[in-house]
């Protein structure tokens, strides 16, 4: 990878991991879900507010952890908002790819500027203890979507 591209991607992670986006409670969410990760001590917590239509109206989280796993779930409430569960699943499947083997060739085109917005986290594909970070929150949006209350990355 070229440095000037690293130093950019280390720059978007470290900027959402210090002032995170949408790092709130809701109030009176439909969904939340709790996500757990001990190798590195990384928790949060997520809230879902869904539409009438079951897509994710709105979506905010709480927590503390390490910057990738802070920047991951800030990165994560700024694209799953308006999508469908099954959109949201979708790009969960995406990214899980991506933080495992640096790309995703399986993924749709529809996903394209989704995992543009995630590139920045591929990186840990390198480090096998850093992909459980990257994907905490992708497993508790998950769990929130599917009705379960906890999840662990293990
Ligand atoms: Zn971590």
């Amino acid at each position: 990878m070229f440095d000037d591209l690293r130093d950019l991607y280390q720059e978007v992670i470290l900027d959402h991991g210090r002032k995170p986006r949408n790092f709130r409670r809701l109030d009176d969410p439909d969904r939340t879900a709790r996500g757990d990760n001990p190798m590195c001590g990384d928790r949060i917590e997520l809230f879902l507010k869904l539409g009438a239509d079951g897509g994710i109206a709105d979506v905010a989280f709480q927590g503390r952890g390490c910057a990738i796993s802070t920047a991951s779930a800030s990165l994560l409430t700024e694209l799953v908002k308006g999508k469908t569960a099954a959109q949201a699943h979708a790009l969960a499947d995406g990214f899980r790819q991506l933080a495992m083997t640096g790309t995703c060739p399986a993924c749709e085109a529809a996903l394209a500027d989704d995992m543009e917005r995630l590139q920045p986290l591929s990186g840990v594909h390198e480090f096998p203890s850093r992909v459980k970070c990257a994907t905490l929150a992708w497993h508790t949006l998950n769990a929130a979507l599917d009705g379960s209350k906890e999840t662990s990355s293990e």
